[in-house]
């Protein structure tokens, strides 16, 4: 045991984000077994936590936000984009959009053509039902009897349903939920809200478990490394409350630190490119050089129009109606305020040549701006938008460390739009949206194009969009990738290739991003994760 280590636990959980919560709340599910669960974070409590729209007052919360800044962006003028990521007990769960969308199954079958056995989308499938709880509005497909609720959109405004006829009557099939199955859909989108409410991965799996005997959760804990001892976890040192403490661990440290910081920890520990880590003056502990390399995120373009009084919420949403709007919610738990970030969405293709759509389009009936001070404003305007992105990307970015502080931010640069065919996918998705915008019946609600702008038309004045106005989805993913060629961080049943007692669960283990947004894939990882470990013990 490293001296100074107070208690042994059998499992160790680095970060109680949307992966981390399941981790725990599955291995704890075994009375015999003793679990650690370690956060950064305080615990996520509060009216604009709970309720669905805080999401704007929570994208630079100081508190429960790591407000992280890439390095600047050589292919974006060398701008400096902001990245959210949630630091609180339920990670970026407890501040996301909570939209939720499984991924499609040639994600997963991807995945699995190379070399990934256990992860093609038949195999995922079950997990994903087993984690859903969408109750008596279940469609076939879909589980019923998991912790986390996936309900509908408690408004179904009719400028929506105007974008999803729009988008039909271009050939895009209607479906009535997106089930991860189709090749090209338009639906309402569905989300992560229990009557009225935000479910964060621990509200759904570890607040209804966390007074079990055999389950600690320490929050407000910075886990500094891992402690390694030939070429085994034996635990972690983490700060709290400006003390230094340690603990040991019988089986396994499981890090679900998300895709910015697993890798981080792991450098901090002694785990990666031998030449990075000395660059720091850390000591290889076990050179591994693709930790923090194929770093991926989805980069969102905005089409936003001024549009007809009756085809916008924004007015719900300003001066004396706001007030309306909270009584509203607080009586009925529904409302304008009970939304997630989109209302509807779309999946669809760039091009007749690619098998599966590699667009996302997300549609709200509302528009907002983000504030120098950090604040999200609702427009004062009658305005509607959609973001679209390239569900694919071919452009890799890096995760690094800035200094060997673990309490410095880690340093990464995404390089958005690096690889040209990028750039040819979001201009096809641009010019997509466009197309659903000017096609009846959403087209008679349309007034004018605020951005792009009506005079933004060449491929050339679009990019200089993009490069402009361009911005994450804030899906990161594959900095610790699952896989078994020399860049891979961990193997198919997610152990740190090249040590034992050591695995990594969460978005950075995914070796493509998924095509969606990536909270129900991350959670899903977490469920697969905690199976596969148990098998191991058993
Ligand atoms: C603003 C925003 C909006 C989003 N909207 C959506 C959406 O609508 N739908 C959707 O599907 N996805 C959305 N996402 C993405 C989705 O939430 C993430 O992909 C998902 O939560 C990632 O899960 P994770 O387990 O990999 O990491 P996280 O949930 O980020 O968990 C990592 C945890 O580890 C903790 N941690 C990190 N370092 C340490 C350390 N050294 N010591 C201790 N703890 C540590 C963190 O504080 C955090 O709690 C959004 C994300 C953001 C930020």
């Amino acid at each position: 045991m490293p001296s100074g280590a107070e208690t042994t636990f059998d499992f160790i959980v680095v970060g109680a984000g949307s992966a981390g919560c399941v981790v725990a709340r599955r291995l704890s599910d075994d009375p015999a077994v003793s679990v650690l669960l370690v956060e950064a974070g305080p615990p996520a409590r509060g009216f604009w936590v709970r309720t669905p729209a805080g999401m704007a007052k929570l994208f630079k919360h100081p508190r429960y936000n790591w407000g992280y800044f890439t390095e600047p962006v050589p292919t974006l003028r060398d701008r400096v984009l902001y990245w959210p990521r949630g630091k609180a007990v339920g990670g970026s769960s407890a501040i996301n959009g909570l939209v939720y969308v499984r991924g499609n199954r040639s994600d997963f079958d991807h995945w699995a053509s190379l070399g990934n056995s256990g992860w093609a989308w038949e195999d995922v499938l079950p997990h994903f039902r087993r984690i859903e709880n969408r109750g008596e509005a279940a469609r076939p497909s879909q589980g019923t009897q998991g912790e986390l609720a996936v309900s509908d959109s408690a408004i179904k405004h009719p400028t929506a349903v105007d974008f999803i006829e729009s988008s039909r009557r271009l050939g895009i099939p209607a479906v009535d939920v997106f089930n991860g199955e189709e090749t090209e859909a338009v639906g309402f989108l569905q989300a992560n809200i229990r009557n009225g409410v935000r479910q964060s991965s621990y509200d759904a799996f570890l607040e209804p478990v966390r007074h079990r005997a055999n389950l600690v959760i320490e929050s407000g804990a910075h886990v500094k490394r891992i402690l390694l001892e030939g070429g085994r976890a034996v635990g972690i040192e983490m700060l709290q409350d400006n003390k230094v403490r340690s603990f040991t661990v019988k089986r396994e440290v499981i890090v679900c630190a998300g895709a910015l910081n697993s890798p981080q920890v792991l450098m901090l520990s002694g785990i990666g490119d031998g030449a990075e880590l000395s660059r720091h003056g850390i000591d290889t502990v076990h050179h591994l050089p693709g930790v923090g390399r194929n770093l991926q995120d989805h980069f969102v373009a905005r089409i936003q129009a001024a549009v007809t009084p009756e085809s916008s919420y924004n007015r719900a949403l300003n001066g004396w109606r706001m007030y309306a709007e909270g009584m509203r919610y607080l009586v009925t738990r529904g409302g304008y305020l009970a939304l997630p970030s989109s209302m509807a969405g779309a999946f669809v293709k760039s091009s007749p040549a690619v098998d599966y759509s590699d667009l996302e389009i997300s549609f709200r009936p509302m528009t907002f701006t983000h504030l120098p001070s950090g604040q999200v404003r609702v427009d004062p305007i009658d305005a509607v938008g959609a973001s679209v992105y390239n569900t694919r990307p071919a452009s890799r970015g890096r995760v690094t460390l800035r200094s060997p502080n673990p309490l410095e931010p880690p340093r990464f640069q995404p390089n958005f739009l690096e690889h040209s065919d990028d750039i040819r996918v979001m201009l096809s998705g641009v010019r997509r949206l466009r197309q659903i915008f000017a096609t009846e019946p959403l087209a008679s609600r349309v007034v004018s194009e605020i951005t792009p702008g009506a005079d933004r038309v060449t491929d050339e004045q679009l990019l200089d969009y993009l490069q402009r106005e361009g911005h994450c989805a804030f899906h990161p993913a594959g900095s610790c990738k699952m896989g078994n060629d020399d860049m891979s961080v961990v193997d198919s049943r997610l152990r740190v290739r090249g040590l034992t007692g050591l695995r990594v669960a969460d978005a950075s283990i995914m070796p493509t991003v998924t095509a969606g947004n990536t909270n129900a894939p991350s959670i899903m990882i977490g469920e697969k994760a905690s199976d596969m470990i148990r098998a191991d013990y058993q």
